[in-house]
């Protein structure tokens, strides 16, 4: 058999994902942002899945971290909306942002002057960014009414203005903060009159308020949990990627045996061990500790010992029908339906579901499923 380790991606229930976010914020538009290739999914199956929604149900835009993830959505055939979250990184950007008709931020001057110095072919569409508070990127509140006007007063450079800004810490049980950071944008908006896009995922989940003209949902879309204490509605995101492979192989060890380098596992009773095809060259976060879930045959079974770079072992002293050529499920939804959700593979790996997901490396085949009516 050849290695059997794939990415699949169920594009259906990205668009599931994609609806619970909407029906969150049935007052907003939301933004679906598909940035660092989806979140590692593939952006151009994402938004081609997400494009071919019924009309009013598909994502008004999209949202990528530059320019060149733009262009390949572009020759990919997308032809939506698509905002740049930081913006261009050099002035001779700006004439690709007009042509392909790219929406961008604008978070420092020397985006403002560039654009300001030379009429693009049309003008660009600019959400202006604010830092409120989570200070790294954008103009402070004080000086974001005159760069407003400095926009507002150049359509043919700049036009559609909208005013966004980024939370901290709307993860967080505790809203202290994002309420700071509310209250500064609100303020601000009202005084310019201004369309308002705040919300990330946990903020298009868990708090409603935030909701402005536009919510820019991401990792909910891919069917992580972003919120510290899931909602009814967390609860029914349906995860997107599946991490499957297969044990190569069996063996029985002693009480007493360490497993892996290092020799971090060690046996406390006589143990089956499979050794299973995926390792950090495939993106498996190393840092996962003994104990760590996997799904084989559909049954939940620890990690045991040192993830290798192709390989990795699991204790399946306790599944009996565990064999050679069974599937194992590092993440995401086994042939019987069992999940094991990304976000608790990440709490063992002491890191979040977003590293996971991005840092699937491309050796991994991808494997697309539904996205289609
Ligand atoms: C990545 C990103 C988002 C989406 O955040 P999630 O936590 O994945 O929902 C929203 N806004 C900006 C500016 C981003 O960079």
């Amino acid at each position: 058999m050849s290695r059997p380790l794939v990415a699949e991606v169920d594009l259906d229930a990205l668009r599931h994902n994609y609806r619970l976010a909407r029906a969150q914020a049935p007052a907003s538009r939301a933004l679906a942002v598909i940035k660092a290739d989806g979140y590692g999914h593939g952006a151009l199956a994402c938004a081609r899945a997400l494009e071919s929604l019924p009309d009013g149900e598909r994502p008004p835009a999209f949202a990528v971290a530059c320019l060149e993830e733009a262009e390949t959505l572009r020759e990919g055939g997308i032809r939506s909306p698509i905002v740049l979250l930081e913006g261009v990184f050099e002035v001779a950007e700006l004439e690709r942002v007009a042509a392909l008709s790219l929406w961008m931020a604008v978070h420092s001057d020397w985006q403002v002057e560039a654009l300001l110095a030379r009429r693009p072919s049309r003008p660009i569409p600019v959400w202006l960014k604010v830092d409120s508070g989570m200070h790294r990127l954008g103009f402070l509140p004080e000086e974001a009414p005159y760069v407003w006007a400095r926009l507002a007063d150049a359509p043919d450079h700049a036009c559609d203005l909208h005013l966004m800004s980024h939370f901290a810490t709307a993860d967080e049980a505790d809203p202290a903060t994002c309420r700071r950071q509310l209250a500064t944008m609100r303020a601000l908006a009202e005084r310019l009159g201004a369309p308002l896009c705040l919300a990330n995922s946990p903020a298009t989940l868990g708090w409603p308020e935030a909701h402005g003209a536009w919510v820019r949902p991401g990792v909910m879309l891919y069917g992580s949990d972003p919120l510290e204490v899931p909602t009814a509605a967390s609860r029914r995101l349906l995860p997107v990627m599946t991490l499957r492979s297969a044990i190569i192989a069996v063996r029985d060890i002693a009480a007493g045996e360490a497993v892996g380098y290092g020799r971090r596992w060690v046996a406390a009773r006589p143990s089956r061990i499979a050794t299973v095809a995926c390792g950090y060259g495939d993106g498996y976060d190393r840092h996962a500790v003994d104990g760590t879930p996997t799904l084989v045959a559909g049954r939940r079974a620890p990690l045991a010992g040192k993830v290798s770079m192709d390989m990795l072992t699991v204790d399946i002293t306790d599944i009996p029908e565990a064999e050679i050529g069974s599937e194992v499920v590092l993440w995401g939804r086994a042939a019987n339906g069992a999940v094991l959700s990304i976000d608790e593979v990440a709490r063992h790996c002491d890191t979040i579901s977003y590293t996971l997901l991005t840092g699937v490396l491309p050796r991994v085949p991808r494997r697309y499923h539904g996205g289609f009516d």
